[in-house]
């Protein structure tokens, strides 16, 4: 089943993304870290990235956005979005 729907808030959790191996979560802590640049937003513990992103994430790791949604959520970086809908559990 479907991971994440549509209408789901993509909140990245920046400290789970920041303790991850870099040769996992290398190409997405570089978008992130490009997004906080670009927004000046640095001192967040979560970072609210556009769906369209999560797309062109997608692209980048060779997945479905669903099939990396599942892969962050087992990472623990995607965070409770604004309706609670998304846990990623903590080990
Ligand atoms: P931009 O896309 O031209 O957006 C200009 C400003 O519109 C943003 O300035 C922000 O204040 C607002 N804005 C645009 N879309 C949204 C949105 O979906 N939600 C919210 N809350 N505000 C929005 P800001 O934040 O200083 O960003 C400057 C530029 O940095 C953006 O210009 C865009 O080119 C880039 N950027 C920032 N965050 C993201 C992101 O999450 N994804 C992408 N792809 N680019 C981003
Ligand atoms: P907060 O900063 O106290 O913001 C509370 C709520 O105000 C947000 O709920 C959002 O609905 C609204 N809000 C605050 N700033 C903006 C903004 O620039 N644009 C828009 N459109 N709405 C804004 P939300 O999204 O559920 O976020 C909850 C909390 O999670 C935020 O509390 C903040 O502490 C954190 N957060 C979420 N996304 C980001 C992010 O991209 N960067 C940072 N630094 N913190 C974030
Ligand atoms: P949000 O600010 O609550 O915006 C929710 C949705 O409203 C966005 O989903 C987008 O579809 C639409 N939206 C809001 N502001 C704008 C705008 O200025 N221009 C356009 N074209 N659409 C807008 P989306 O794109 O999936 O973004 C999800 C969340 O990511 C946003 O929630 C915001 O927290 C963050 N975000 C996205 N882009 C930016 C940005 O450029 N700057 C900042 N500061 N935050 C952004």
């Amino acid at each position: 089943s479907s991971a994440i729907t549509k209408s789901t808030k993509i909140v990245l959790n920046l400290e789970s993304l920041g303790s991850l191996p870099a040769d996992e979560a290398g190409p997405l802590a570089r978008y992130a870290s490009t997004i906080q640049a670009q927004r000046h937003d640095y001192n967040g513990k979560v970072l609210s990235i556009r769906t369209e992103d999560l797309k062109s994430l997608a692209i980048i790791y060779d997945m479905s956005p669903d099939e990396l949604t599942t892969r962050l959520i087992e990472w623990g970086v995607l965070s409770p979005g604004a309706d609670g809908s998304i846990y990623a559990d903590e080990e």
